[in-house]
């Protein structure tokens, strides 16, 4: 279900310093941190601070939030890893592939020609 903070959530724990992560960025409204299994180097999540399965529970201000700083840190991950190329991809749902039902949104350095996967 969604609650603000989730028990047995990886990321909530993430959030509140119970469980370690390569935090990039934390305040009020969101987290950054690099992902403990990267598709390449870089790949790093954004989450909100409250506890989210997926887009559909998210109000109007926590994806404002998320998106926000995905702004500001795409850049900074595009230059950081030297990458042409930028996904950002976000999955909703256990059918669509999603595996952690903390709401996340993934960016992708993509160094050449990468395959699209939708
Ligand atoms: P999803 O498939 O739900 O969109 O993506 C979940 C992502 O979370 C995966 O890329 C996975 O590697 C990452 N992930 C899962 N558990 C952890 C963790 O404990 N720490 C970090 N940093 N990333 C995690
Ligand atoms: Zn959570």
């Amino acid at each position: 279900g969604d609650e603000s903070v989730a028990q047995n959530c990886i990321f909530c724990k993430i959030i509140a310093g119970k469980a370690p992560a390569h935090i990039l960025y934390q305040d009020e409204q969101v987290l950054s941190f690099l992902d403990i299994s990267p598709v390449s180097p870089g790949h790093s999540l954004i989450i909100p601070t409250n506890h989210h399965d997926n887009i559909f529970s998210l109000s109007g201000e926590e994806i404002t939030a998320v998106a926000l700083h995905a702004k500001r840190l795409a850049p900074v991950v595009k230059r950081v890893t030297k990458s042409p190329g930028l996904a950002i991809h976000q999955l909703n749902g256990r059918a669509a592939g999603q595996t952690v039902f903390h709401y996340h949104m993934h960016l992708i350095p993509c160094q050449h020609d990468t395959p699209k996967q939708f």
